[in-house]
């Protein structure tokens, strides 16, 4: 086998010969194109892709710190350059390419009506330090998604810095633990179902609560008489996702957070599954005292590479006066932002402070509320049952091959599968994952959630149409029967069909190599 001289192999590992000839079943052949480091590239380094002015003078004036050796940094030309990023673009699979079906992060199309408005100057060029008299425009931007973000939950105050869903769990815990501060209580538990996402006990911890776990029932909730007997007064409060990362919306939300309140605790909800309620269900009326919006799921705005995440969080009027700085408010015909704590306090306002220097992510703001006032309330509540009924599509397109782990029953915007189907096939969920990744398909969640034995959670999302979610469904289905005839080696080889086959994923975490050094250097370092 032809290695490289990272010593990575230059094709995939054949284990059989069938790899080359393959015919898959969409007729998708993976990625075609080897592309090296630019410092592998024997013939970049030390030269130029433009061509410099000799300096007029040789005289150094950097005494002993003038360099001595070549520099070492590769120098394309342009066409060089621009092809080595193109290629490696074309090796990211986004949602621009097809579909992504990884539950619980709602990949769903990003409007590029969206994209003009963010571009519009008056909202891409301003700084957020320039005077407010001078970005009315932006405040009233802010002041207005505000407005829509609590008309859509029910809630009663907003804070929009929150960089991140996890930023937003970590902003509304903060906010509780203010509550509770300025009530004089100290609380040291904080109650986490089972199948939560992994950041909820993350936030949890990283304020020095205690997580204690809440067990799920068969059906895949949870029970109000588990979070009963959790509650004492040492619970700080509840974080709880809803609809569940299970897909299943919490049948008993509100009477837990009545239990919740009535422990004298806070009910946090992670509202990173928002995209299946949105004009259904507002989570104020289910008595949620504080939430996050990944505006990067349900509003459309891009997940991290196309930009930065937004999470802004959604408080109850109990917990308002304990959210962070800043916040917009609408003054006669102008628009402030409440920036320090003096006259916040004035308000009434926050002992908790700013949570990141700034204002928070103004080109996602843009976006979502581009994304917003472009479907209309009419049409953000047909997303979300688009969206519930794409997975249901799904999960109907597959219900007789693959199983249910809660039993033969509807989902909302997400539909998670076992892997007792697999049950002695001698394939596994990794393996089925990869067999999609030689189909062309981004694989779905895998493994979580974590109360489901090898799961598979799928979220179609209301922008697939009902062609792409047909050929998706024949494939999987194909893919299926394919492991319960026995066709092991199509799962365990798989991917045949990419640049790279399955990665030692554990030496890269445990043995990063961070760092490009010269093939001797590199030796050396070994
Ligand atoms: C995506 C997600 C989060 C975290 O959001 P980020 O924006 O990625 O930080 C938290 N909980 C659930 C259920 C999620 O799906």
């Amino acid at each position: 086998m032809s290695m490289n001289r990272q010593g990575r192999p230059t094709a995939p590992l054949s284990t059989s010969n069938s790899s080359q000839d393959k015919i898959t079943f969409t007729g998708n052949r993976g990625l075609p194109m080897e592309e090296a480091l630019l410092f592998e590239r024997a013939d970049s380094l030390n030269k130029s892709g433009v061509d410099l002015a000799e300096p007029k003078t040789n005289e150094t004036r950097l005494g002993n710190l003038e360099r001595n050796e070549d520099i070492g940094l590769p120098g394309l030309t342009e066409p060089e350059a621009i092809r080595h990023y193109v290629r490696l673009s074309q090796k990211n699979y986004a949602i621009d390419s097809g579909l992504y079906p990884l539950g619980s992060c709602t990949m769903k199309h990003n409007p590029r009506l969206n994209e003009q408005m963010a571009r519009l100057p008056g909202f891409s060029d301003v700084h957020p330090l320039q005077p407010q008299s001078t970005v009315q425009g932006a405040l009233a931007l802010m002041q207005t998604l505000s407005g829509y973000l609590l008309e859509l939950t029910g809630m009663h105050g907003v804070a929009l810095s929150p960089k991140a869903g996890a930023h937003g769990e970590l902003c509304g815990m903060l906010a509780i633990k203010c509550a509770h501060e300025a009530a004089g209580q100290r609380r040291n538990l904080v109650l986490v179902p089972e199948s939560a996402h992994g950041t909820n006990p993350a936030t949890a911890a990283f304020m020095g609560y205690t997580v204690r776990t809440l067990p799920a029932k068969a059906d895949g909730t949870v029970s109000v008489e588990a979070v009963r007997e959790a509650l004492d007064d040492t619970v700080a409060g509840i974080m709880l996702t809803n609809p569940n990362t299970c897909g299943l919306f919490e049948p008993e939300v509100a009477a837990i957070a009545d239990a919740v309140h009535e422990a004298g605790a806070y009910f946090y909800c992670d509202g990173a599954n928002f995209n299946a309620i949105v004009g259904k269900v507002r989570p104020g009326d289910l008595g949620i005292d504080a939430m996050h919006i990944n505006l990067h799921k349900t509003f459309s705005t891009p997940h991290g590479g196309g930009g930065p995440g937004s999470g802004p969080v959604v408080f109850s009027e109990a917990l308002s006066p304990y959210a962070p700085l800043p916040y917009t408010i609408r003054d006669g015909e102008n628009f402030r932002l409440i920036e320090d704590q003096a006259a916040a306090t004035a308000d009434g306002v926050s002992p908790l402070g700013r949570l990141t220097a700034l204002h928070g992510q103004m080109g996602m703001f843009v976006r979502a509320l581009t994304y917003m006032m472009s479907h209309g309330s009419d049409g953000m509540r047909q997303a979300s049952e688009d969206a519930v009924l794409n997975a249901n599509y799904v999960r109907n397109g597959l219900r007789d091959l693959f199983t249910q782990p809660f039993g033969d029953k509807a989902c909302m915007h997400e539909v998670l599968f076992d892997d007792s189907f697999l049950k002695d096939t001698g394939v596994t969920t990794l393996d089925f994952a990869k067999a999609m990744i030689d189909e062309g398909y981004h694989p779905m969640t895998m493994y979580f959630p974590l109360v489901v034995h090898g799961a598979m959670l799928i979220e179609p999302t209301e922008s697939e149409s009902k062609d792409s979610l047909d050929l998706f469904i024949a494939t999987l289905r194909h893919l299926a029967e394919e492991a319960k005839a026995g066709n092991v080696d199509l799962f365990q080889n798989a991917p045949t069909l990419t640049p790279r086959r399955r990665l030692d994923e554990t030496g890269a975490a445990r043995k990063p190599r961070l760092r490009w050094l010269p093939e001797p250097a590199r030796e050396a370092a070994e």
